[in-house]
């Protein structure tokens, strides 16, 4: 368990409560207007809201009321900056709050800020007058996860004390700082949480009580397409993220702090290992450990409970804190220890009461002891700010890395996603307009390829590492971040010790993945360089929004905000799709984009007639390769000109023209016999519980984005449809246990009974291991380790084999939160462990019918310890329809877990990890020192052909986060050519 025990903190608690000495202070009696006096002009929240600070929650409409009203009354002190709408069309704001003269000169403020950002030409006496005139901007947001209430309601009482207040320590604040409150981060999620428990809740403090348990479909912790928005800035899918990262940019802050709501007691920085390497390390350490001191003074001073280090991180950067520390900030996270599930009141372990009004306070008080922080110590900051973006040009200059390389090859889509989001990230990238060379290139095939003298072709994108955002360009596309040694010693130290142990192991330190690099990620051929030979090249620029297919005008005009990030961004980068002509006999589509698959989709959707090369193919003088799909024109209406035209322009696709069916080569031509036809899908994807709420919407955002109708339908509502109305069935990534618990045997039967008549069910990693039950039988494939795994080697434990690990809880009933996700040593990810406690934990017990799943206690060193996301590379069978699209021999893939499948017996196991140990499997991230070994020779992806039909599986989520692009169309394959599977 990670949550250690805090006996001595838990009798302090009690102690205050029994004594209320005058010094201390009560969270739940905390004044919020004492530190006035105050405008009398300016109004309180409270006044427009009708309730006391706590007592209720707050929608985003009344809280617009409430900003606006302040803002309108202080304006001499506030400017509200509308930074972008969410998907359901609510404004995301950004309030700055300063004294009046720096309001008065707020552009110029910024404008010294983007200079001191950039030093490049930036004279040192210049630098030093702007580090000595300039106030410090602290980024101060809040409600990142929507059902972290208390962030919301504590940022309304910021503003208004920084507002309102004539208090000198306020004043003096104000005058050495620029506050920018983002003052919520995910709309969306906040208000599905408030408005369930609005209507619902009771403030009963009772932990049974149905008010702590949203939900599956309020769930309000992520966004709309129910994405952790603390995850994003790696995938930079979201609009939201969009939205904030484009804001931060434009002022470059020096402190920023992201305000959550989970734990049990408040947590600050300093933060726990591993941290990123990327970062500076004195400087990191020496700011993070000053604002710690300052917040640790005012909560000792009170009373209150708090810890640091422990659990948070600053490795994987995704997060709003680490990311903004890698563009030069001081970036933490504070976490405080009451409302969003525990909703008004709570009931702790010890019989002691939180309430969320104390929830509330503690934010209250460590955001204003932030911004009294950072200006006192304003200079100081502002230079290090300075420091960090100058000594990362000297960094870039000297290597070891001096460059990235990328190339477009043949699925230039990607590429320029990939640019599109290291450029929001304010990375600076280069397209070459001549071939340059390059004497010591390393490509991405592992962590220590060689370095070989290599020829780029004009086209390639270049990321030159001496530029001022060095640090995020290198953490985003390096293939391999190193864990700190101390750190990666532990937990090797206590995955030994748990190798002796059948039972109680201990958890390991693992906040997140550890391995995102973006080029292997989005499927981009990339290389780095030791040297940065002479290069011509233009810099490439973030494209203007514009209007796009898929994308909602903004009502009255203006900006346009997207509900889906458009498959194809108007970028200047992006590929311009199109028909090369007007085909006298087919269209020919080639498949190697995931526009493609959205171009093929949408035809299909149309009732257009397609048809796909089950081999090489020949036509318009050239050969395709297999997975090409052809439009003949005698099969389809005279309209297929102009649609297929148009949605090839949409999707980035260039789609050939062949004006005749003979063939110059080969004996495969587009009337071919071995040219088949496909069918529409027609799709149901399990919703509600036990389906994964984060799998659910990367499978939701991705299908959106391609254009994809699906039947969104809970696990009862398949049972009894009318299944033959549909010919795909996908059960994203879920709890195997409660899968089984709701479908049963006899729900078993009847998939496979649909499967049998002709139907495609697509398994996705927990769901898979549902599909592999012995019980269920969905499949020949077994889980390795797991008591129906024949293949387990013997020494003969299956004796003590007991039912589905279900990992231990935590202390509390939901208690052991890290960054919102709860912890047990057989979750590893933040999205494990969200299904693995928040889902397995309630409904396991529900199932007495639960076949044994794996024993990890009784078997150690057979089951596969989870991997806490690492990327290997797999091996493609490119004879199978799962793999069209591919046509090298391998593929990196990422594993986040301990589901390894032994091969399909009876089927085909398309994507596969070598058995062949002269063949490497670990590409980046960490592993166990047993994982190579269990993962060698089970399959990543399985089609078992089952009567007319067919079940596949992935053993892990192909849309994990939107960030792994180069499995989406390994994905479709499995619905877009299930005729000829
Ligand atoms: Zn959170």
């Amino acid at each position: 368990m990670r949550k250690p025990a805090r006996p001595l903190a838990a009798l302090a608690l009690v102690l205050v409560c029994l004594s209320a000495a005058p010094a201390q202070e009560r969270a739940d009696r905390f004044d919020f207007y004492a530190r006035g006096p105050y405008r009398e002009n300016v109004p309180r929240p409270q006044t427009v809201l009708r309730y006391d600070v706590g007592e209720f929650h707050t929608n985003y409409a009344m809280m617009e009321r409430v900003i606006s009203s302040i803002a309108q009354a202080a304006s001499d002190r506030v400017r509200v900056f509308d930074i972008g709408l969410t998907n359901e069309y609510r404004m995301q704001h950004v309030v700055a709050i300063s004294a009046p003269e720096n309001i008065a000169r707020l552009e110029e403020i910024r404008s010294n800020m983007r200079r001191l950002a950039d030093p490049r030409g930036l004279p040192e006496a210049e630098a030093q007058r702007l580090v000595g005139s300039t106030p410090v901007v602290v980024w101060l947001s809040y409600t990142i996860h929507g059902n972290e209430s208390a962030s919301f309601e504590a940022m309304m009482q910021v503003v208004y004390q920084l507002a309102a207040s004539e208090e000198p320590a306020t004043l003096e604040m104000l005058r050495n700082s620029v506050a920018l409150v983002n003052v919520c981060a995910n709309p969306d999620g906040h208000e599905r949480f408030v408005t369930w428990y609005n209507s619902f809740g009771n403030g009963n403090p009772d932990p049974s009580a149905a008010e702590h348990d949203e939900p599956w479909s309020v769930y309000g912790r992520v966004n709309r397409y129910r994405f952790d928005l603390n995850r994003d800035n790696v995938a930079t899918s979201q609009v939201e993220t969009k939205n904030m990262q484009r804001a931060y940019l434009e002022w470059n802050p020096q402190v920023a702090v992201d305000h959550h709501g989970q734990p049990s007691q408040f947590f600050f920085p300093p933060a726990a290992l591993p941290v990123n390497p990327n970062l500076p390390p004195a400087p990191t350490e020496r700011w993070l450990a000053a604002f710690g001191r300052a917040n640790a003074a005012q909560f000792d001073q009170r009373n209150w409970d708090f810890y640091v280090r422990d659990i948070f991180d600053l490795f994987y950067p995704g997060y709003w804190d680490s990311w903004p520390s890698l563009q030069g900030a001081t970036g933490m996270t504070y976490e405080t220890d009451s409302g969003g599930w525990k909703g008004l009141r709570w009931r702790r372990d010890d019989d002691t009461i939180v309430t969320m009004r104390s929830g509330i306070a503690k934010h209250f008080v460590a955001s204003l002891t932030t911004l009294a922080t950072a200006a006192s110590n304003r200079e100081a900051r502002v230079r290090d700010f300075y420091e960090f973006r100058r000594t990362a040009v000297e960094e870039g200059q000297r290597g070891p890395v001096r460059r990235f390389v990328l190339l477009p090859g043949r699925n230039p889509g990607a590429a320029a996603e990939l640019v599109e989001n290291l450029l929001r990230a304010g990375v600076e990238v280069q397209r070459a307009t001549a071939p340059f060379r390059s004497a010591r290139a390393h490509d991405y095939s592992g962590k220590d390829s060689p370095a070989r003298a290599r020829d780029f072709p004009a086209g390639a994108y270049v990321v030159d590492l001496a530029q001022p955002s060095k640090r995020i360009a290198k953490a985003l596309l390096e293939a391999h971040t190193p864990l700190d040694a101390a750190f990666e010693r532990e937990q090797l130290a206590r995955f030994e010790r748990n190798e002796l142990r059948s039972a109680n192991k201990e958890g390991y330190g693992f906040y997140d993945v550890t391995a995102w690099s973006l080029p292997l990620a989005f499927g981009v051929e990339a290389f780095w360089t030791e040297d940065a030979a002479p290069l011509t090249a233009t810099p490439v620029q973030l494209p203007a929004p514009r209007p796009h297919a898929g994308e909602r005008a903004e009502p009255g005009g203006g900006v346009s905000h997207p509900v889906v990030t458009p498959l194809v961004l108007g970028s200047a980068v992006a590929p311009e799709g199109g028909v090369t002509g007007r085909a006298q006999v087919a269209y020919v589509i080639p498949y190697e984009s995931n526009g493609a698959a959205s171009l093929v989709y949408r035809l299909l959707k149309e009732d257009y007639k397609l048809a796909v090369a089950t081999r090489t193919l020949n036509a318009g003088g050239r050969d395709w390769p297999r997975g090409t799909v052809v439009a003949r024109v005698s099969r389809n209406p005279d309209n297929l000109h102009e649609r297929i035209a148009q949605i090839a322009r949409e999707t980035g696709v260039t789609v050939a023209a062949v004006q005749t069916g003979f063939t110059e080569t080969g004996d495969v031509a587009v009337g071919s016999e071995t040219v088949v036809s496909l069918r529409k899908p027609r799709i149901i994807v399990a919703a509600d519980e036990p389906v994964s709420v984060t799998g659910y919407g990367a499978l939701w955002w991705t299908f959106d984005r391609m254009g994809v109708d699906f039947t969104p339908m809970t696990i009862q509502a398949i049972r009894s449809a009318r299944l033959d109305d549909y010919n795909v069935i996908i059960l994203p990534d879920g709890s195997p246990g409660q899968y089984f618990a709701r479908f049963g045997k006899p729900g078993a039967d009847q998939l496979r009974g649909w499967v049998e008549r002709g139907g495609t069910l697509v398994l996705v990693k927990g769901a898979a291991v549902f599909g592999a039950l012995k019980d269920v039988n969905l499949t020949s494939s077994r889980l390795v380790g797991s008591d129906d795994d024949d293949q387990k080697p013997s020494g003969g434990s299956e004796a003590q084999a007991t039912p589905t690990p279900t990992p231990a809880p935590g202390g509390e009933a939901q208690g052991a939160q890290r960054r919102g996700a709860q912890s047990g040593p057989a979750a590893s990810t933040p999205e494990q462990r969200e299904i693995a406690d928040s889902q397995t934990e309630k409904m396991e017990g529900a199932a007495p019918g639960l076949p044994p799943i794996a024993s990890p206690s009784a078997r150690p060193g057979r089951v596969p310890e989870a991997v806490p996301g690492a990327i290997f590379r797999a091996t493609l069978d490119r004879t199978t329809p799962l793999t069209y699209g591919y046509e090298a021999a391998t593929l990196p893939v990422l594993v986040d877990s301990g589901y390894f499948f032994r091969p399909s017996k009876e089927g085909t196991n398309a994507v596969v990890f070598d058995a062949d140990e002269r063949q490497p499997l670990h590409v980046a991230g960490f592993i166990w020192p047993t994982t190579e070994r269990l993962l060698r020779g089970t399959a990543y992806v399985v089609d078992e052909p089952t009567g007319k039909g067919h079940v596949v599986l992935y053993a892990e989520d192909p849309n994990f986060r939107a960030i792994w692009r180069s499995t989406t169309r390994l994905f479709f394959n499995s619905f877009l050519f299930q005729p000829i599977l």
